[in-house]
């Protein structure tokens, strides 16, 4: 035998999934489904043309569009999107687009209790979650609760073919980061460890073909499934180092939410790694094409892909890295490996040059 099952605790996944090319044609199924006739259909204002087309797809099950969804989700976006909601005696939202569509739908969810479909078009993977993180006054609050999780996700690979290539790699990047941190969470399971390990299995294949053709729709297709493995992982456990660094440079720097998960993640990823080699052997695994051992694998996989590797790329400095150190250990969070401020400025200073981990 090579290692004993630990004990575990797993909630069971609660949310209906659709997955497949063409599968948006079942939109108006799901709507009734749900003993819904009333949808708001949510966007950014970039996708307000498919936020229109949805909701003259679904006709008389639709009472609108909002289309102002922005990222972070700021509180003044969700009051005008919830007096809209309220106005048209909505009965259901529909959320169309990325991370911040989502997150706009769960806003609205946490405050009226409405049902939710999700339908992703990045790997960004809010959508299997019960994680809503909203600003206000420039500061960022995240919570957790079954209300905010979506009740139906349709993953369509159609309507990731248009996905920017430069997005489409950073975004992937951002989901490998959610199967990286489940698979060291204490409170993962089995069945999360098998889901991650096939995520990044699904991304390390998938994104390449991608890459060389972006309306490849086998390997769109199993860029998108991993990235449901890793939504739904994200939705189960809590997370670490990573995602608090992340945290980090967006709230305090502004940095964009792809990128700086693509830029950290084989930085924190690789200093985990030192604690936890037998939980991220999976990830090792799947990247050895790109590196040997998990810093260098995904460091090699997300340059091979193009994604940026320096954090100066993003026009942050030295000095910023001092500032970022200090808030990152400001307050302790759980994390497998141990570590000082002086660790988490080694590793800033790694990632701000691009060097390739140890
Ligand atoms: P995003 O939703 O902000 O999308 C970025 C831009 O790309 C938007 O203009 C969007 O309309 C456009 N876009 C999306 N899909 C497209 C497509 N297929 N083709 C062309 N353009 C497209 O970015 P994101 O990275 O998906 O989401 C980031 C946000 O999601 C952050 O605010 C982050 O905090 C949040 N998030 C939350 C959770 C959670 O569980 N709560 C998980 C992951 C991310």
């Amino acid at each position: 035998m090579s290692s004993d099952v630990r004990p575990f605790v797993f909630p069971g996944l609660t949310t209906r999934v659709i997955f497949g090319q063409g599968k948006l044609a079942c939109l108006g199924d799901e709507v009734a489904a749900l003993g819904h006739s009333r949808a708001l259909v949510l966007s950014t204002p970039h996708q307000g043309d498919q936020a229109a087309d949805l909701a003259k797809a679904l006709g008389r099950n639709a009472v609108g569009t909002f289309t102002d969804a922005t990222m972070h989700t700021p509180v003044d976006v969700t009051d005008r999107a919830v007096a809209v909601f309220r106005a048209a005696e909505a009965d259901c939202i529909v959320s169309v687009g990325g991370g911040s569509t989502i997150g706009l739908g769960k806003a609205i969810a946490a405050r009226t209790g409405v049902d939710q479909i999700a339908i992703p078009t990045t790997y960004a993977g809010s959508e299997m979650t019960d994680i809503l993180g909203e600003t206000a006054d420039g500061a960022k609050t995240t919570r957790r609760g079954e209300e905010i999780r979506p009740e139906t996700v349709i993953y369509d690979v159609d309507l990731t073919l248009g996905l920017p290539p430069a997005m489409t790699v950073t975004s992937a990047l951002n989901a490998i980061a959610h199967a990286v941190e489940a698979l060291y969470a204490p409170d993962r399971s089995p069945i999360i460890e098998m889901m991650c390990a096939a995520a990044c299995e699904a991304i390390a294949d998938g994104l390449p073909v991608v890459v060389a053709n972006p309306n490849d729709r086998a390997g769109r297709a199993r860029v998108l499934y991993g990235a449901w493995l890793c939504s739904a992982a994200l939705g189960q456990v809590s997370m670490a180092l990573h995602h608090k660094l992340a945290h980090v440079l967006g709230g305090s720097f502004g940095t964009p939410h792809a990128e700086t998960h693509a830029i950290l993640l084989p930085h924190t990823a690789g200093f985990n790694a030192v604690r936890t080699p037998h939980e991220l052997a999976p990830v090792a695994r799947a990247f050895a094409p790109w590196g040997d051992g998990v810093g260098p694998g995904l460091h090699g996989f997300a340059a091979a892909m193009g994604a940026p590797t320096r954090l100066s790329d993003l026009d942050l400095t030295d000095a910023d890295m001092d500032r970022a150190a200090d808030i990152a250990v400001r307050t302790p969070y759980p994390n497998p490996r141990p570590f000082d401020r002086a660790d988490i400025r080694a590793l800033l200073g790694a990632a701000l040059e691009g060097a390739v981990p140890a």
